[in-house]
């Protein structure tokens, strides 16, 4: 047994944003006690500014871990890792030109653990789960979720169940399956796989570390906003553009840049951010278009952006206002946009882009375009995984080329 909280000393409560609620740490809680929302970690920032300064960060390696001092567990904490985060910040230059922005940045996560940015969150909720004392966990996935759960509960060798969309591209299944996960394939989207799980994997027995069932992958998120900040030498972007499903990334940058500015890291303005949906699922571009607080369920949700076909994102009141509150906005964008711009990364400038990734490329066009990025911006893409598992998309975007090439010569 150990003794001592597994839990960082400056990590004051759970906060319900929603109802305004907190809780302590001394039960293990997912979600609000009182309301069933969302759960943010929140820190005694003048203990944190006190112990640590942004140019002692070095001395504590180069994964996510170097932001110890923001995230939940203890000094002591033997925390289970497989090398997350810590990726570059890569300069796009002959995109930058061509589009016509100051500079023009790509946050690069292929490098992750089971090659996504899925691996900070399921890093720091898998170590949640143990820090609460729990040995199962469960969520429903659209793909690169699933397999970093799996890896994270293997290497801290605890059972793990998935459930995904049958249509879940075949690699993300083999993988989680290799990693020793339970995976089963549920008919519909990943509503219909969270439906399935709760009868599967009831969450009396199964930690749920669905997207905002838990409040710790968010912290895991929330090194995006610190990593890019440094990269930045503390002067991030104006403008970023994130892919956005179930909204963590969004959400934990966004997070990640008010605790920055509390703790005296970086100045205001907030960096805009950009939620960047597929047009045939979202339901976040419709809610801020019609500036509404929450979001519908958008129906009949397709993408071949397996990451953004989220029909009914649990943290849709937080992804909002993140948004409102860094004077960003929100753009959806055609497949057929997405496919072209993921295979621009790679001609242009070397990276083999998953489509969510293509996604954020193809906003930054339209915006662009519509004066609303404007010459002199400084901007930041997300590149969220590896193209290597979305053989379809990548099929489809070179018979593209193929045409494309093609009409020229003619
Ligand atoms: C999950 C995922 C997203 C969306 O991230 P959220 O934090 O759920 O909004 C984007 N891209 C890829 C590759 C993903 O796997």
């Amino acid at each position: 047994m150990m003794s001592a909280s597994p839990f960082n000393p400056a990590l004051e409560c759970l906060e319900c944003p929603a109802c305004g609620g907190s809780t302590d740490l001394s039960a293990p809680r997912g979600t609000c006690p009182a309301c069933a929302r969302p759960l943010i970690a929140r820190y005694d920032l003048a203990r944190v500014a006190g112990a640590v300064a942004r140019e002692g960060l070095g001395r504590h390696g180069t994964d996510l871990w170097r932001y110890r001092a923001v995230l939940p567990f203890a000094p002591d904490f033997p925390a289970v890792r497989l090398g997350e985060g810590g990726t570059p910040l890569l300069p796009l230059p002959r995109l930058a030109r061509e589009i016509g922005v100051a500079e023009l940045w790509l946050k690069e996560e292929a490098g992750n653990p089971t090659q996504s940015f899925k691996a900070r969150g399921l890093a720091l909720a898998v170590n949640g789960a143990i820090a609460f004392g729990k040995r199962r966990i469960a969520l429903p996935s659209a793909g690169n979720a699933g397999s970093a759960a799996a890896a994270y509960a293997a290497a801290a060798g605890i059972a793990c169940r998935i459930a995904v969309p049958e249509d879940t591209p075949e690699a993300f299944v083999l993988e989680a399956r290799g990693l020793g996960a339970e995976v089963r394939l549920v008919p519909g989207t990943i509503a219909d796989a969270g439906r399935a799980l709760s009868e599967w994997a009831p969450a009396a027995e199964w930690w749920n570390v669905a997207t905002f069932k838990e409040p710790f992958r968010l912290e895991g998120k929330k090194t995006l906003g610190y990593e890019i900040a440094e990269q930045s030498a503390w002067r991030p972007p104006e403008v970023i553009f994130y892919p956005t499903g179930g909204g963590t990334g969004l959400v934990g940058m966004w997070r990640a840049f008010l605790e920055m500015r509390e703790l005296g890291w970086i100045e205001p303005p907030l960096p805009r951010l950009v939620a960047v949906q597929a047009a045939g699922c979202a339901p976040v571009v419709r809610a801020f278009d019609q500036g509404a607080e929450s979001a519908v369920p958008w129906e009949h949700a397709h993408t071949v952006a397996s990451g953004l076909r989220v029909p009914a994102p649990f943290a849709d009141a937080l992804i909002l206002r993140g948004i409102r509150e860094t004077a960003g906005t929100a753009v959806a964008v055609s497949e057929e946009d997405m496919v072209d711009a993921m295979s621009a990364l790679a001609e242009s400038e070397g990276c083999f882009a998953c489509p969510e990734g293509g996604a954020t490329l193809a906003a930054l066009r339209r915006l662009r375009a519509s004066g609303e990025v404007g010459p002199q911006a400084r901007v930041v893409l997300f590149n969220t995984g590896s193209g290597l598992k979305y053989l379809e998309a990548w099929r489809t975007a070179l018979a593209r080329r193929r045409v494309a090439a093609g009409e020229e010569g003619r």
